[in-house]
């Protein structure tokens, strides 16, 4: 075997993939067709269960570092700071269930460049330049066939997973449907010049799409033109016409420096394992970056299947079935909503009526939250089998960090750090428990060795504290993947053969 799992594509979700992989104590290597990262400015930011992720493994002040810059370039560009539902700008952070779990607006090659470098730190390799062409799988492994600089390299691993984007040549050979809807608009951004002798309309609806324009740059959400071929590059001409139609009146491009164009396209598989090849990403799922979820939906899936599969590396499949399982959902939620979004931005009277009383919903607080945690995932809840009716509300969902209080008596020499996600930087399961929490011996007996010598049976990590957060819980599991596994409430029975269940089913798969 040249790696346990070759992943390919370099972009945000490999890049991740293979890092959690490679904590995970499975051996990654990338291959990635272009020979540099690309600067196509794509995603502006990710939302807070991508932010946490990355957070989790100590990447928190790298990427808050962007933060400023990418908040003051958006509320350039959407002329405002609030969110917005098919570009209705009036979700409210301030209003929202939990305020203080915010995305990271960071654009998207700065974040491959601090993935990159996280790889790196922990070993994991990358080929630049290599670009897949034929995959041939048996039952010990697959063989990935990539042209290379060198000429043809075959390299053998045990699982590869397809991160290679949208258009997946992954998904193709190893023949996933992708069934979903097609484009009802296509949409243009350019850095560019241009001249309007009648002026420009103001940014926003036209009556046949959508225009946006700054000094230097352009766009258009365009509703009326036939299917373009997606792999061909912007030209001018294309550019020129699309402004021309959506803007309604004469628009010349004087000087075009970078374009992109993208469509509202909807298209998800049904299953995202065949055999020993995984996706995860826009290669598994593709819809429009209305609402910026594309890249958090991948970086979770990413953060999903790379202790799974390094459990499976490690002759252990078990988990292998809940990725599916547990990430497909979440994706066709955001299919669903961006289909949503495209609906509301058609041109036309009956939508401009339909938009009016959707805006005015949205004033309502409740109705704010709704399109918040529909943007934001964070009502993302996995429904853990081995969780039974009982199990604290806490559970399948992705747990925020949290403030750790040293415990008063005993052990405070290895207690907590201040902060739950300080525990999760190394990879592996997490266990917190307070006295009051009343767990039995065989849970805790390996408190304070698995940090040092972590192993693939059980590496969970457990620690005493004094408080979890505001203290309404008493003990927390959390998976590598920062989803809790098991919870008890404070002052309510701890209920260890639910404890029992989740260390068996998440920590020691078979
Ligand atoms: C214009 C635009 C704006 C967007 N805005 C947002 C936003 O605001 N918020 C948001 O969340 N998302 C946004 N998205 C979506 C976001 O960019 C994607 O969801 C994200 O890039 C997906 O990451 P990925 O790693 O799955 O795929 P990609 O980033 O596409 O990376 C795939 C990689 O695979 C490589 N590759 C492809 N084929 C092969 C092959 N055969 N062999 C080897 N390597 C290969 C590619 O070169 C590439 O590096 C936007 C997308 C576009 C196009």
């Amino acid at each position: 075997m040249d790696a346990d799992v070759v992943v390919v594509g370099a972009g945000p979700v490999g890049l991740l993939l293979a890092a959690e992989l490679e904590l995970a104590g499975a051996q990654a290597l990338v291959v990635e067709r272009l020979a540099e990262p690309s600067r196509e400015p794509r995603a502006r930011g990710v939302g807070p269960l991508a932010a946490e992720a990355l957070q989790r493994r100590g990447l928190g002040a790298r990427l808050d570092a962007f933060h400023p810059r990418g908040r003051a370039d958006r509320a350039r560009d959407h002329g405002s700071e609030k969110g917005h539902f098919g570009w209705i700008h009036k979700i409210d952070q301030e209003m929202q269930d939990e305020p203080h779990r915010t995305g990271v607006l960071i654009a998207q090659p700065d974040l491959e460049r601090v993935l990159a470098e996280h790889l790196d730190r922990l070993g994991g390799k990358a080929l630049r330049a290599h670009q897949v062409t034929a995959l041939e799988e048996d039952g010990d492994g697959v063989t990935v066939v990539c042209g290379a600089p060198g000429g043809e390299l075959r390299l053998r691993a045990a699982y590869v997973v397809g991160c290679d984007g949208g258009r997946s040549t992954v998904r193709k050979l190893a023949g996933f449907p992708f069934p979903g809807t097609g484009p009802l608009m296509t949409a243009r951004r350019a850095d560019a010049d241009v001249l309007c002798p009648a002026g420009l309309p103001p940014v926003g609806r036209t009556p046949t799409g959508t225009l946006f324009h700054a000094p230097g740059a352009v766009g258009t959400f365009d509703f009326e033109e036939a299917e373009v071929d997606p792999r061909s590059p912007v030209t001018t001409r294309e550019l020129e016409a699309s402004l021309c139609r959506v803007a309604g009146t004469e628009v010349t491009v004087t000087a075009l420096r970078g374009a992109t164009r993208f469509t509202d396209q909807a298209r998800l598989v049904p299953s995202y394992r065949l055999g020993r090849v995984l996706l995860a990403g826009d290669a598994a799922h593709v819809h429009s970056p209305n609402g910026g979820q594309g890249l958090t939906l991948g970086l979770l899936d990413a953060a999903n299947l790379g202790w799974k599969l390094a459990a499976a590396v490690d002759g252990r499949p078990g988990l292998l079935d809940s990725y599916t399982a547990e990430r497909r959902p979440a994706a066709e939620a955001v299919l669903h909503n961006t289909r949503a979004q495209s609906a509301l931005m058609r041109p036309g009277p009956h939508t401009d009526a339909l938009r009016d009383i959707v805006a005015e919903l949205m004033d309502l607080p409740d109705v704010n939250r709704y399109f918040g945690r529909m943007l934001n995932g964070l009502g993302t809840r996995y429904p853990l089998p081995e969780a039974g009716p009982d199990a604290h509300p806490a559970v399948g969902t992705h747990c925020p960090d949290l403030v750790l209080t040293a415990p008063r008596t005993g052990g405070a020499d290895r207690a907590a750090g201040a902060s739950l996600y300080a525990l999760t930087e190394r990879g592996g399961s997490v266990l917190v428990h307070t006295d009051g929490a009343g767990l039995p011996p065989t849970a805790v007996e390996r408190e304070g060795t698995d940090r040092e010598s972590p192993d693939r049976e059980s590496a969970v990590t457990v620690v005493r504290v004094g408080a979890i957060g505001g203290g309404e819980l008493s003990a927390v599991l959390l998976r590598p993947d920062g989803v809790v596994a098991w919870a008890a409430a404070a002052g309510a029975p701890a209920d260890p053969a639910g404890l029992d269940r989740a260390l068996r089913t998440w920590c020691a798969p078979v």
